[in-house]
């Protein structure tokens, strides 16, 4: 989960981007209330590291910044309003606070040191890899146009990005005491299995167009997983390197606001936010938001998809996949 849906998770004010990226120095956390033991922390870094390594050398641009804080919580009221989700302490969730840099734990979920889907560490690498990937796809306005819109970060990640990104990261288990970091994650695998075996007709284009982690159901979140797992490890070496291109230029047009590669986003953005002033804030929000949705899946059929047909492709996806997970 993030912290937030739709429109609110667009707008954050945290940290600053650029410089290098070490992760051992970037993760790092603050804890109010049982504290972690420092080695835990490392293991947790470490683990991440993998995840990216995995992924491919190069396939996210360097970042840097303040450290996440990982707040465990005893009850919701320790939330900031904004960033809770009604139900995150009861069913144990953890929660990424994009525009915070923060990562909240329910206390309870944190003495629960039991291996597994909801484990810990596992919820932990998820929320991390959301924080991490806004950090590297996040559309940061200049003060004067920031000043003026009244935003100064905007989230253009997809939902499917961050889930399917979250759910690649969150698999490592705890093996005596150490992490240890698998590249399928099994747990999403298997939904995805149950899935095919009930017929569902398994639809990754249909992921694109959805604007709202409202509008995700449990088979959402294995379909985004397996088109991250599909992109970055793609049985064919050829095919594999073309995807991990296209997803480092996908990344680099979430920086650029989806605006083409041409223009120049932030005049783009301005002449874009002018046209709408006058009207209310929500409606610009909305306009922006279905904007990005358009574009940012305009932009994925560009990459992965042509010069196939989207139908195409989504016959010759859920063929790949199949092969995949038979493996
Ligand atoms: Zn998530």
């Amino acid at each position: 989960m993030t912290g937030s849906v739709g429109m609110r998770k667009l707008f954050s004010s945290a940290f600053k981007c650029g410089a290098s990226l070490c992760l051992f120095g970037w993760f790092g956390c603050a804890t109010v209330r049982e504290p972690p033991p420092p080695a835990y922390w490392r293991e947790l870094g470490a683990a991440y590291d993998q995840a990216l390594r995995q992924a491919g050398e190069g396939v996210f641009p360097p970042s840097a910044g303040a450290a996440p804080e990982v707040v465990v919580y005893q009850g919701v009221a320790e939330i900031p309003a904004d960033s809770r989700f009604a139900d995150s302490l009861r069913r144990g969730y953890a929660v990424a606070d994009l525009p915070r840099n923060t990562i909240h734990l329910p206390a309870w979920r944190w003495r629960q040191r039991a291996d597994g889907a909801r484990s810990p560490h596992r919820m932990l690498l998820h929320e991390l890899a959301h924080l991490h990937l806004y950090r590297v796809t996040v559309f940061v306005l200049p003060p004067a146009l920031a000043e003026l819109a009244g935003v100064e970060r905007l989230n253009t990640a997809p939902w499917w990005l961050h889930e399917g990104w979250a759910g690649y990261v969150e698999v490592a288990d705890l093996v005596e005491n150490r992490l240890v970091w698998p590249s399928l994650n099994r747990a999403r695998a298997r939904d995805l299995r149950r899935l095919m075996r009930a017929g569902r007709s398994l639809d990754p284009a249909r992921l694109l167009t959805l604007d709202s982690m409202g509008k995700l159901d449990g088979g959402d979140y294995a379909v985004a997983w397996a088109l991250v797992h599909w992109i970055l490890h793609h049985p064919e070496p050829r095919r594999r390197d073309r995807n991990r291109q296209a997803w480092i230029e996908y990344l680099a047009a979430c920086r650029r606001g989806f605006y083409p590669p041409e223009a120049d986003p932030m005049a783009a953005f301005a002449a874009e936010f002018l046209d709408c002033r006058g009207s209310l804030i929500e409606d610009w929000r909305e306009r922006w938001q279905r904007r990005l949705t358009h574009e940012s899946r305009r932009a994925f059929l560009a990459l992965f998809v042509a010069p196939m047909e989207e139908a195409e492709w989504v016959e010759l996806w859920r063929e790949e996949m199949a092969t995949m997970l038979a493996e």
